[in-house]
């Protein structure tokens, strides 16, 4: 760390706490407060650095030739009951409601609005779920298409994600970017991509001058049966995130790399080339959380960003 005299640039070095860095990313214009926690506006700036940074993905990826297919932020509710999402985390799913009455339920809710009285009881479920990974509306899709081809798939999605957790930690949004490789094919093939994200996330991440390090990971899975589920994924090593220290006492996943063994092969009904269901991994980049390590180790002020990282984003 250079010594650089202090300005309104934060320090890069220990844990602020992620209120105190909420706070001066507002006060930088990094981020916008909307009145929600989770729901923020983002700077011409803050989206630049997620545009570049996404850049350096694909260069990296770029020789493994994926197809790209983005969906909106959106899925059809179906779909997500079916994939178990509800089952392993209720807690964290936002379902679209719409008024579908007609005008004396018009009326009546002008009136319960007027009154400050809970209007929402006159909305009703649509078919639209917010999507809460970029890969779960991949999975009945690749199944339409019929047995894959020999040597499996590789896809590069990216979705706005929701996820019903509301904080003030700046990295844990409502609405938030997922960009991901998702790979389908034979257990060799899938184990194989998830190992070569995790040797390319790491050196990615590093020469953007940010430490990190990679761990063994679960899934917040809801209640005691979830405790299981967490156990078993981290027991067979499923999960493994790449931790970034951004502002908490613990360092944040920004990415993560997850294989799912046959789940979705089997739940959807994805079979390889000789008909057996497919496997899956999927790597993940957390866009926001990696912009906000970013911002948080190098300065608010992306021109004042040091010029060995300004060359990988920008060169
Ligand atoms: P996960 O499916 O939980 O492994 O999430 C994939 C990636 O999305 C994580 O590695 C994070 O970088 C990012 N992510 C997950 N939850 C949030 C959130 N609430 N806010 C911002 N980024 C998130
Ligand atoms: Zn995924």
């Amino acid at each position: 760390m250079d010594a650089a005299p202090q300005t309104a640039t934060p320090s890069a070095e220990g844990p602020i706490g992620a209120k105190a860095f909420l706070d001066q990313l507002f006060t930088a214009g990094v981020l916008t407060e909307t009145g929600v926690d989770g729901l923020y506006g983002r700077s011409g700036d803050f989206e630049e650095v997620i545009e570049r940074f996404e850049a350096l993905v694909t260069r990296y990826a770029g020789a493994d030739k994926a197809e790209r297919i983005h969906f909106p932020p959106g899925m059809p509710r179906p779909m997500l009951e079916k994939s178990g999402y509800l089952k392993s985390f209720p807690q964290l799913a936002g379902c679209v409601h719409s008024f579908m009455g007609g005008e004396a339920d018009h009326a009546r809710l002008l009136q319960m609005l007027a009154n400050g009285e809970d209007w929402t009881e006159l909305q009703q479920a649509t078919d639209v779920v917010l999507t809460p990974a970029a890969c779960y509306p991949l999975y009945p899709t690749v199944a339409k298409r019929g047995p894959m081809p020999e040597g499996g798939v590789l896809f590069d999605l990216k979705s706005y994600c929701f996820r019903h957790e509301p904080s003030q930690d700046p990295a844990r949004m409502q609405l938030f970017r997922m960009r991901e490789y998702v790979r389908i094919g034979s257990p060799e093939e899938v184990r194989a991509f998830r190992e070569s994200w995790l040797e390319r996330g790491p050196e990615l991440i590093r020469s953007l001058g940010l430490s990190c390090e990679i761990d063994l990971a679960n899934d917040p899975f809801f209640g005691r049966a979830g405790k299981m589920l967490a156990n078993n994924q981290r027991d067979q090593g499923l999960k493994f995130e790449l931790l970034i220290p951004v502002a908490n006492e613990k360092p944040t996943a920004c990415l993560s790399f997850n294989y799912h063994q046959d789940h979705f092969g089997t739940l959807w009904g994805i079979q390889q080339a000789d008909g057996a269901p497919a496997h899956s991994a999927c790597v993940g980049f957390g866009l926001e959380r990696v912009a906000l390590a970013l911002f948080r180790h190098h300065g608010m002020k992306v021109a004042d960003w040091p010029q060995s990282v300004r060359a990988v984003l920008w060169g």
